[in-house]
């Protein structure tokens, strides 16, 4: 079997048993977390021992360990990094969801730091015309130097169709205190932590929700995790606002650790309706934040494949605002995204393989945005050359083999001799 290389998985595995210990016997418990490694594709899933039990790590010599899920319904869960089959996505997302998290690609240490893959590789889609849409393919690391802005585009284009539903939209933040942050390096505890605080606003009535972490602040390069989330919500009186704060606090952190570290969530909360202020929320909360793998390469390494931005409700509604200003220039990728050519409008169908972006240089692309292009289908060929083999040639001295100009001198000679003859 390929041992591709393993990342820590043991680190994670006592950090998540460090919080599962502090939050028993609360309201905090996630007994599937252990078991349940969601969309990690670094830890390539191998049989043999089960290397986690209760926090202890058991090697037995010349047997691979596993990380594979133990659990009774371990047979439905996905292994770990497989790619999904795409069902309702575009391919451009399936291909783009599987080079960043594809373990083959990640894996490899020659293509970890600063991606020599990131770029090189394009999506090409044509419609029935010939008229065509080139996408590079960014990595999508919020680290990487070269595809920051391209990624952080895509995210926006991949998540305003569903926020445009939002009419009176709301930007909740939860910051957490210092003590509990070391207990959230691992994304199996943010993704529990998401899942429980979107579940709650369901059963508050929101109908929409869209969370997101942002894993440092703008001031410092300290780990600090808060979830943004953007959601369905208006005006709340200040006690509505204080009841809210409230459950969420008893929700995401338990009161015995709130109480013996004197510190509780931070919570902030605001409205809106007006398309400019959605769409700057919008680019913030999809931000990177963890711009530099230096910062902190271990969380780095735990987060790949980390599913991030996540939605949660019913996204059938038509769209209730729609994009200002310079923002319509996302209006040209949401076409694209969509599967609908920007210029012609017509239908895109991506081709299978990936081309490589030197050879998509060759065509003449046009920039729609950054690392999106266009070309025009190549020109009609020109009509058949006139078949010339149906006609008669005149004899020598027929007047109509003569120029205009003498033709009309010859008929000026006829008229003079004629008015002679008259
Ligand atoms: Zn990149």
């Amino acid at each position: 079997m390929l041992c591709l290389p393993v990342l820590p998985f043991t680190a994670n595995l006592a950090i998540g048993d460090a919080f599962h210990k502090l939050t028993q016997g609360g309201p905090f418990l996630y007994p599937h977390l252990l078991n349940r490694a969601e969309r990690t594709p670094e830890a390539v899933a191998v049989s043999g021992v089960n290397r986690e039990n209760q926090g202890e790590v058991k090697n037995l010599p010349g047997i691979p360990e596993t990380n594979l899920p133990r659990t009774a319904v371990a047979v439905l869960d996905r292994p770990t990094g497989t790619p999904q089959k795409p069902t309702e996505k575009t391919s451009v997302e399936y291909y783009l969801e599987y080079i960043a998290t594809s373990p083959s690609t990640l894996s490899l240490p020659a293509l970890q730091n600063y991606g020599t893959i990131c770029g090189s590789q394009c999506i090409v889609g044509e419609e029935k015309e010939g008229n065509g849409i080139v996408f590079r393919i960014p990595c999508r690391r919020e680290w990487c130097p070269r595809c920051r802005e391209v990624a952080h585009n895509h995210r926006i284009s991949k998540v305003l169709p569903r926020l445009f539903q939002i009419d009176s939209m709301a930007y909740e933040v939860t910051t957490f205190p210092l003590e509990v942050r070391s207990m959230m390096r691992d994304p199996r505890v943010l993704t529990f932590l998401a899942k429980r605080y979107r579940k709650l606003l369901r059963k508050l009535g929101h109908r929409k929700i869209y969370t997101r972490w942002h894993y440092f602040g703008d001031k410092s390069h300290r780990f600090n995790p808060h979830l943004n989330a953007l959601l369905d919500g208006g005006h709340l009186s200040p006690e509505q606002l204080e009841a809210r704060k409230d459950l969420i606090r008893r929700k995401l952190l338990p009161r015995s650790i709130a109480k013996s570290i004197g510190k509780d969530l931070v919570i902030h909360y605001d409205w809106t309706r007006e398309a400019k202020r959605k769409m700057s929320w919008v680019k913030y909360v999809t931000r990177a934040t963890f711009k530099d793998i230096d910062w902190d390469e271990e969380l780095a390494s735990r987060l790949y494949g980390f599913h991030n931005g996540c939605f949660a409700g019913f996204w059938n509604d038509p769209p209730k605002w729609r994009l200002t200003g310079t923002d319509k220039k996302f209006n040209a990728l949401l076409k694209v995204k969509e599967g609908i050519h920007p210029v012609s409008g017509m239908p895109i169908v991506w081709s299978k393989p990936l081309v490589p972006w030197v050879l998509a240089q060759t065509l003449n692309l046009t920039e729609l945005v950054p690392w999106c292009y266009s070309y025009a289908a190549p020109r009609a060929p020109p009509l058949p050359p006139l078949d010339l083999s149906n006609l008669i040639e005149l004899p020598d001295g027929d007047y109509r083999k003569h120029s205009n100009v003498i033709r009309r001198e010859i008929d000026r000679h006829r008229e003079l001799i004629s008015r002679l003859h008259d």
